[in-house]
């Protein structure tokens, strides 16, 4: 007699009984380390650019989960890929291989264009892909005797301690000292200084993200890029880019360092390596770091570095069916268009003084320190946004958002900055 696994397939699924988000942040408080402050909302569904809260609220998801739901959420090819490749095999470590994680290698070399001899690497998050790459800069210094990586002021590279390294803001690295020994800050887009640190001779590279998002999406300056490859070629010095949350589609290209190194870039002035994560899973965690030629995919050999759960079938599965999505949708110019537009739009808005950005990477900046309260206002009104400086707003929406969704949000925003300049005291009068 055999078991029918009939009873197991068909089984109800849900292991969470609902709850109000009131009782749910409670519940919260007392049960999660307190490292994020307290949660907005509780979130229990998301369908396209829209979720709904645990009281059946819905919002338009303007922030994307910071730039990774690149296809909104539920996407039905993702999902179906998803469960499939976890219903076909799930996870091997890395002592083997599968056809996902290949395949994704594949194409994500294609994508950036990166020369014969290139390579990937595959992590679970952006701080890892960073990690790796903080170790091929290493393991290049120490064989040149080069013992310097270079960052920029106002850099977010992520929040291990590698990576804390490489990150500038003082709050988050101070209570973690000592750091990785060797990383220098320089001015954000002051090519003298540049120039100035890569002439001592002692500088393996320079890490750097051609928009910088943490701080509230501010580019590099024209020119930078460009000059950057040049000095740090002629210095001996590696450029590594880190496209955490500008790679991937989310600035209408697979890549942003193109956009930002000028209308002259071209495929042999691509960076020695690139990371990647965010928007890469649409979702489903993973990190990459991708070695440019030869010289770069040498740095690091067998046994110099690894994970368990990196490269697995199932989050390259979820990357190659974003990939793929982008790629016959036709999302990069949708992209390009759609931000465009939004940009045009925000522009006009008073209130607004500066709009930067490229694609559905979109910072603003107000007349007034009132984006937390903007943010507020937005929230109670149904739209999900984020203010990553006191004067400034971040938007990094699905890159599936429809031209109305974008417009919904354009026609909401005078009333909501008015909202947000409105000391609270008076805002309820107003209402009565
Ligand atoms: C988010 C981010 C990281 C860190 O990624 P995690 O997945 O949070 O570890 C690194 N670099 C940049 C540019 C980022 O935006």
């Amino acid at each position: 007699m055999s078991i029918e696994p009939q009873a197991e397939t068909s089984q109800d699924t849900t292991l969470v009984a609902a709850d109000s988000g009131a009782h749910w942040l409670a519940r919260y408080q007392k049960s999660l380390l307190n490292v994020f402050g307290a949660p907005q909302r509780v979130l229990v569904r998301g369908q396209g650019a829209l979720v709904w809260d645990a009281d059946g609220k819905e919002y338009l998801d303007l922030l994307g989960g910071i730039a990774v739901n690149a296809l909104g959420h539920a996407h039905p090819f993702v999902t179906s890929v998803i469960a499939s490749q976890m219903a076909t095999l799930g996870h091997v470590s890395n002592f083997f291989t599968s056809p996902s994680q290949i395949a994704l290698a594949e194409k994500l070399l294609s994508v950036v264009k990166a020369p014969e001899g290139s390579a990937a690497f595959f992590a679970n998050s952006g701080a890892e892909a960073n990690e790796a790459a903080f170790k091929l800069a290493r393991s290049y210094g120490n064989t040149q005797g080069k013992p310097t990586i270079l960052a920029l002021e106002g850099a977010f590279h992520g929040r291990t301690m590698g990576a804390l390294a490489l990150t500038a803001k003082k709050a988050y690295r101070a209570p973690f000292e000592p750091m990785p020994a060797g990383v220098e800050h320089l001015p954000f887009g002051d090519l003298g200084a540049l120039e100035a640190a890569l002439a001592t001779g002692t500088v393996a590279a320079l890490v750097l993200e051609p928009i910088q998002g943490e701080v509230g999406v501010r580019p590099l300056p024209p020119g930078y890029l460009k000059a950057a490859r040049q000095l740090t070629r002629q210095a001996g010095a590696l450029l590594i880019v880190d496209e955490v949350q500008t790679g991937i589609g989310r600035t209408g290209d697979w890549l942003a360092y193109p956009g930002v190194y000028g209308p002259d870039f071209m495929p042999a002035e691509l960076p020695d390596a690139l990371t990647f994560a965010k928007g890469l899973g649409s979702g489903f965690p993973i990190g990459a770091l991708v070695t440019i030629g030869p010289a770069a995919t040498s740095l690091l050999s067998a046994g110099q570095h690894g994970t368990t759960f990196g490269g697995n079938p199932v989050a390259t599965a979820a990357a190659l069916a974003t990939l793929h999505t982008i790629d016959t949708t036709g999302l990069l110019a949708a992209v390009t268009e759609r931000g465009e537009a939004l940009r045009a739009g925000l522009r006009a808005v008073e209130g607004v003084t500066e709009v930067r950005g490229a694609g559905l990477l979109i910072g603003f900046d107000l007349d007034a320190p009132c984006a937390p309260e903007l943010v507020q206002a937005a929230l109670d009104a149904g739209f999900i946004i984020n203010a990553p400086a006191p004067g400034t707003i971040r938007l990094a929406p699905p890159l599936i958002l429809t031209e109305a969704q974008a417009r919904q949000f354009l026609d909401a925003l005078p009333g909501l900055i008015h909202t947000a300049k409105t000391p609270i005291q008076h805002r309820d009068s107003e209402t009565a």
